[in-house]
């Protein structure tokens, strides 16, 4: 009886223990995803302000300055577009924490995607001192379908790290076929370096969050080491996998091989613009644009920048200002934020898109 006495006091204790362990794990979890929703929150509301700086930067600029005042101006660019990175880095982050990313699958030109990622490297090359090639296998399908966004974030942050670590030498792009049987096939993008390198007990954890090679790194060229850990998330969702082959002080290959659906090339739409990654806007004369934006510096800057493309805008600062503003006027077009007070950019949208049940017109 005693020894059974002992058993159940100890299966009690054991299952009092679990229970708190199971308790303690949930709250943890939550407090975990709470943490990373208010990351993703804050940044999304530095953005706008940061919007605000950038915009109206870009007005400045392009107004008539002394030789001192560009210098300064320019300098303030430079640095809030870094700021910027750093910002949609932490936003990027904590969606991917929070589970709230989401992949696009479109149909696109990898070529041309490529041949602005090449351009761009030979700009940087050229005011580096360096070389960069692009060296593209003729396998590789060049219509595809996939998330050209995050393809090109990827690409670029492996390119801008490249730069970043060499200081003579060369930056390439190999692009491959990695199994040409496979379907969907399996694309290998490496960007290879002839800088620092990573030794090679680094090696394993570098794509790890907050990972830097060692705290003289960030003394030295900066970063918050958030870069890789991105990658290293987008690619797996994309259903690829990431790795790296370096030796120190020779260099480093970053690759990444993802699979890539071949589509028609006449499933992909037009490419406007030269490749600059800008939106090439025509205009017709009598364009009228409803902006609805509750930040007055964004207000402004959305003013500016549709100003110098000779178009009418007018601004109100809600989604209920906006419904009011469409039962009088008509807009080509209207250019919704979507938190904003009394009503927001998505109730608004409801209610334009389906007047009937709101009980009003528009004359769009
Ligand atoms: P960040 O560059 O912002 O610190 P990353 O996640 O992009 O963050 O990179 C993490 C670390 O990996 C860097 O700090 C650097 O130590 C190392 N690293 C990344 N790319 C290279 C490269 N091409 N050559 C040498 N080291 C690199």
């Amino acid at each position: 009886k005693l020894v059974r006495d002992d058993y159940r006091t100890v299966l009690l204790r054991y299952k009092v223990a679990e229970h708190r362990a199971r308790h303690l794990a949930v709250k943890a979890k939550s407090a975990s995803k709470a943490k990373s929703e208010f990351l993703a929150n804050m940044s999304h509301e530095i953005r706008t302000p940061m919007n605000g700086v950038a915009g109206m930067l870009h007005l400045l600029l392009e107004t008539e300055l002394s030789p001192e005042q560009r210098h300064f101006a320019e300098m303030i660019h430079d640095s809030s577009n870094a700021l910027l990175t750093l910002v949609n880095d932490i936003l990027d982050y904590s969606k991917i924490e929070a589970g709230k990313l989401e992949l696009e699958n479109i149909p696109f030109h990898l070529g041309d995607l490529l041949t602005d990622i090449a351009s761009q490297m030979t700009h940087k090359s050229n005011s580096t001192g360096m070389t960069s090639n692009l060296f593209l296998e003729p396998t590789v399908p060049l219509a595809v379908s996939g998330d050209p966004g995050r393809i090109r974030q990827v690409l670029m942050n492996l390119v801008s790290n490249a730069f970043k670590f060499t200081h003579q030498g060369s930056v390439d792009l190999h692009v491959l076929c990695t199994e040409t049987e496979e379907k969907p096939l399996f694309v290998r993008f490496g960007v290879r370096d002839t800088g620092i390198g990573v030794p090679t007990e680094k090696q394993a954890a570098i794509f790890d969050s907050f990972s830097q090679v060692d705290a003289s790194t960030t003394r030295k060229y900066g970063g918050t080491g958030l870069g890789l850990a991105i990658c290293r998330d987008l690619v797996a969702m994309m259903g690829g996998t990431i790795g790296i082959t370096s030796q120190e002080g020779q260099g480093s290959e970053f690759w990444f091989s993802i699979p890539l659906h071949q589509v028609p090339a006449s499933q992909i739409p037009a490419r406007t613009g030269h490749g600059t990654g800008l939106i090439a806007l025509k205009v017709r004369p009598g364009t009228r644009i409803l902006i609805v934006e509750d930040n007055v510096i964004n207000q402004k800057v959305a003013q500016g920048i549709l100003g110098k493309f000779g178009v009418h805008s007018d601004t109100v600062a809600n989604g209920l200002e906006a419904i009011r503003m469409l039962e009088q006027f008509s807009y080509h077009l209207v250019l919704m934020d979507c938190m904003m007070p009394v009503m927001d950019g998505y109730e608004a949208t409801r209610r334009i898109r389906s007047p009937d049940e709101s009980h009003v017109l528009y004359p769009i």
